[in-house]
């Protein structure tokens, strides 16, 4: 078995790659395969269907939400959100790389403010949210930092429009979602494989005269084409309904906030245990997807990381702008995963500490 930290794309349940590697054969007994299939014809129209309910009904929203699966990326994503709320003004919390990246995307259509960051402290923590959002379209936020490893560990009720860009986290804990006008995320964490973005708007928050809008980026059109304007990614959409299945299968997100949670302790204390490692974030924002440490002994990283090998553990390098190792926890990881990398921490400590 592979223990597989990877930080996105990442692990999927072993079912889910059997019955969509199914449907790239033959899909049902149609004798198509899936992927040949109109996008308009009964079955994907069904897929599609099916997909956007899971959505709504995991995340428990009602019917003011409307869930579109479009391209593009979550990076798309940062422009599409502001291209769709931003007026004169809006505010974003800078929590690290993603970010500032959405920071960068936005200011091309109408200047914001940075209303909060870490960056003073190398993004180690999660700021708080000012009191004073008034006159702001919307705050943006970013609720899991994938590069850092820290995360809102629960979101305020706010005055102002919220909207999230919620791509390595979304499915992994319940949300309120009434405290939303946007969320969006990248599939590939714990939805389904890369090539698909989801987009959870509260329809009434959007203003469809906003600005002349190019199709493909407007949350309206596409809310009224029904997430299909052109052809959307029939396979990642396919493949993340399996995964959202499987999710409901297996006690929704309120399950999986306990798993993830039991995995996380599980490393968190090992990293606070062993002379050798320290955790990269303050304590109390420590992220559950994704655990960031470093080694406090140096010499040692080739070590550890060719036990990691010789135990299967992949995916553990931290990300190329931060160095260090990074352990993923996506719902999809099981805990013997965990287990077992923390054998290695433990053994890396016994022998070289
Ligand atoms: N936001 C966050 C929080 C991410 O982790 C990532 C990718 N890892 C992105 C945005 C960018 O996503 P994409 O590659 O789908 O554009």
């Amino acid at each position: 078995m592979v223990h597989n930290f990877s930080a996105g794309p990442s692990i999927l349940p072993k079912g889910v790659f059997l019955e969509a590697s199914k449907a790239v054969v033959e899909y049902k007994d149609t004798g198509l395969s899936l992927l040949e299939m109109s996008h308009r014809g009964e079955h994907f129209v069904e897929i599609m269907q099916e997909a956007q309910n899971l959505v709504k009904e995991l995340l428990g929203l009602n019917d003011d939400f409307k869930v579109l699966f479009l391209s593009g990326g979550a990076s798309t994503g940062f422009y599409i959100s502001a291209l769709n709320f931003l007026k004169t003004r809006a505010g974003y919390i800078d929590t690290g790389t993603w970010s500032s990246k959405a920071i960068k995307e936005a200011k091309r259509i109408a200047p914001i403010e940075v209303v909060a960051s870490s960056k003073d402290n190398q993004y180690k923590h999660i700021p708080s949210i000012p009191s004073d959002l008034e006159g702001l379209d919307y705050l943006h936020i970013t609720s899991n930092n994938t590069i850092y490893g820290t995360q809102f560990q629960d979101f305020q009720a706010l005055k102002t429009k919220q909207i999230c860009d919620m791509s390595s986290d979304i499915f992994s804990r319940p949300i309120d979602g009434s405290k939303f006008s946007l969320i969006y995320a990248g599939a590939q964490k714990n939805m389904g494989p890369a090539g698909t973005t989801l987009y959870i708007v509260n329809q009434n928050h959007l203003d469809k005269d906003i600005r002349d809008l190019p199709s493909m980026l407007d949350l309206s059109l596409q809310i009224e084409k029904k997430s299909a304007f052109n052809t959307p990614p029939v396979f990642p959409i396919y493949v993340s309904m399996l995964n959202l299945r499987w999710l409901k299968d297996n006690g929704g997100v309120e399950a999986a906030e306990k798993r993830n949670a039991e995995k996380a302790d599980l490393l968190y204390a090992e990293i606070d245990r062993n002379s050798l490692f320290t955790g990269n974030v303050e304590h109390k924002d420590r992220s559950k997807m994704n655990v960031t440490f470093t080694l406090s002994q140096e010499g040692l990283e080739n070590t550890f990381l060719d036990l990691c090998k010789q135990a299967n553990i992949v995916g553990i390098k931290g990300h190329r702008s931060v160095g260090g190792f990074r352990a993923s926890l996506y719902n999809a990881l099981p805990l013997k995963s965990v287990q077992a990398l923390v054998e290695i921490m433990t053994f890396l400590e016994q022998s070289h500490g």
